[in-house]
């Protein structure tokens, strides 16, 4: 499954097999797949624990100490079932973490519960999500302050997997770009040029300065200006051989850094597609002109034999000779021939 997630994460950026798949989930804004079923778990767990228990019957199946508005559970034979054995073979409770290695188990009703822990920081009980007005003289929060509380929930689940992302994902140091769950806007551009500029920051290109697994020991200098390492930042805002393109597009463009203007307005945004697209910065090699394409490598030479090609000819003619006087040589009538040139003596 995970090497399915990071296909799915290539066919997105369209990047190389090089690229770390750590700076790869990044680019495609697509989470590690471990991390993003924990959020989709916690998601489902907090929708059953902001149910109505009388219109859930998941919600009715929550422990009686979990910190519900409502009261009400529904009768539970399975509870009753763990009375009768000894302390050590029942069931976590909902609020306890699992021990390692995994002795005793929470029911799963109760796993559900569990996963919502760690959002109920600062609250002392879940909102309930009511699709009718609660009956009057009720002490219940009004449901649109509730629907909000619920939404705010969400989003603290989302920045639970952010973090999470993080810290069992960490790229390399030299990737400096943060995660993030929606779509770059850059990727509203050309798929080839958004293809570009996904490989460019992740630093496995076209570009000279970015190494590929099949030549580590590559040149890095560029090979439009011959005047240092072509980098993503030289490549895009200081290459005196693009000077002309630069100040024509991206006079408004004076960082690449994460927290630049540059990956947030649409119209830079459009200028750096603009840009890639006119000076073919990143392009396959194939698709560059013979002045900036590196010099092909070498062609392998054919290892030469020993003798000149004289022999070769000398030997040829004598073959020939063999193969016109072999005939002859072996004529069927050899002796009667012979026979009559005796008598004609
Ligand atoms: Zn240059």
């Amino acid at each position: 499954m995970n090497s399915f997630w990071h296909r799915v994460q290539r066919w997105t950026t369209n990047n190389f097999y090089s690229t770390p798949t750590s700076i790869l989930s990044r680019e495609a804004c697509l989470p590690p797949i471990i991390s993003y079923c924990r959020y989709r778990r916690r998601l489902a767990a907090l929708r059953i624990a902001c149910a109505p228990p009388n219109a859930n019957p998941a919600s009715a199946r929550l422990p009686q100490s979990f910190p519900s508005l409502s009261s009400f559970r529904a009768q539970d034979a399975s509870r009753h079932l763990t009375i009768g054995p000894s302390s050590v073979n029942l069931p976590l409770s909902w609020r306890t973490k699992v021990p390692s290695p995994p002795i005793r188990k929470h029911l799963p009703v109760d796993a559900l519960a569990h996963l919502t822990l760690p959002l109920q920081e600062g609250l002392t009980r879940l909102p309930l999500v009511l699709h009718a007005p609660p009956p009057p003289g009720t002490d219940i929060p009004p449901p649109d302050l509730m629907r909000k509380t619920y939404q705010a929930l969400r989003t603290r689940a989302k920045n639970m997997l952010i973090q999470d992302w993080i810290t069992d994902d960490p790229t390399p140091t030299d990737y400096e770009y943060p995660p993030t769950l929606s779509p770059h806007p850059f990727m509203g551009l050309g798929k080839f040029v958004a293809c570009r500029i996904h490989q460019m920051r992740s630093g496995k290109s076209y570009v000279a300065a970015h190494p590929s697994w099949s030549d580590e020991e590559a040149d890095p200098t560029c090979p439009r200006c011959e005047m240092g390492p072509e980098s993503f930042q030289h490549t895009t805002l200081t290459c005196p051989a693009r000077k002309r393109a630069q100040d024509l597009l991206l006079k408004e463009v004076s960082s690449l850094a994460h927290d630049a203007t540059t990956w947030t307005d649409p119209l830079l945004i459009r200028a750096l597609g603009e840009y890639i697209t006119d000076t073919r910065t990143g392009f396959p090699s194939d698709m560059l002109p013979d002045r900036f394409s590196p010099p092909p490598p070498p062609i392998p030479q054919i290892k030469k034999h020993g003798f000149p090609a004289e022999v070769f000819f000398l030997l040829a003619f004598a073959v020939g000779d063999c193969m016109f006087y072999f005939p002859l040589l072996n004529f069927p009538c050899k002796k009667r021939l012979e026979r009559e040139l005796v008598l004609v003596l």
